[in-house]
């Protein structure tokens, strides 16, 4: 433990216990920890919520927070959580606690300095989100075959955009692949039938969240 970790502070929107639902752990029951701020604005963003709003807390106390549920499986998300370098130090502690950590970030911050027991989820931000000038390309180059690239897809355009992008860097050969269509703009079996025309080899992903507890739901 690094000195004086338990007197960093983060700034956090909110921690709670819920279902996974956007990676290749879909399903499971998970801590998630969601940091504050984040540095993009995404035109379908959904978790604008997080902006701005959240409490200080040490590592210690969040620490505290997520032992309180019975899972060995957390997420750190936000807005986007890598712009707070305590965050780092974070996840190396949960990873020394055991826990297998997710971290899901936007793809605009460097991810070199996070452990290597952690599964990155990293968003590559099509075109239709108006963020595609903010990826940090050379992210790439350090993923990992656990790792997981994500593309939320808003129409065809954003569609043929990522095809490019996995068939250009050759994506398929270093992590996982992941496919979400913008929730109610882009219906999954339109995008589910162009994946199997074009034999892609991603993994069509629906928020499953969502589905079960409605689309403007948080803290579940
Ligand atoms: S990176 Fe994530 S939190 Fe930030 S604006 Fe985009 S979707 Fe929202």
């Amino acid at each position: 433990m690094t000195a004086g970790a338990e007197r960093q502070l983060l700034r956090v929107n909110e921690i709670f216990f819920s279902l996974q639902g956007e990676s290749t752990y879909s399903g499971l029951p998970c801590a998630f920890v969601r940091l504050t701020g984040c540095d993009q604005r995404c035109r379908w963003c959904d978790t604008e919520y997080a902006f701005h709003a959240g409490e200080e807390m040490s590592i210690e106390e969040i620490l505290e927070a997520v032992k309180k549920y019975d899972t060995r499986l957390v997420e750190i998300t936000g807005g986007e959580p890598l712009l707070q370098r305590e965050a780092f130090l974070l996840v190396r502690r949960l990873s020394e606690m055991g826990y297998r950590v997710l971290v899901e970030t936007g793809g605009s911050q460097d991810i070199s300095g996070l452990d290597k027991e952690t599964v990155v989820v990293l968003d590559l931000k099509c075109p239709g989100s108006g963020m595609t000038g903010r990826i940090l390309w050379r992210n790439l180059d350090l993923l990992k075959p656990d790792d997981q690239v994500k593309f939320v897809v808003a129409d065809r355009a954003d569609y043929e955009w990522a095809r490019g992008v996995i068939r250009e860097r050759g994506l398929a050969d270093r992590c996982g692949i992941l496919f979400s269509p913008v929730f109610e703009e882009l219906p999954a079996k339109i995008l589910a039938g162009w994946i199997l025309k074009d034999h892609l080899p991603v993994r069509l992903q629906i928020q499953l969240h969502k589905l079960l507890w409605g689309a403007d739901a948080r803290g579940v």
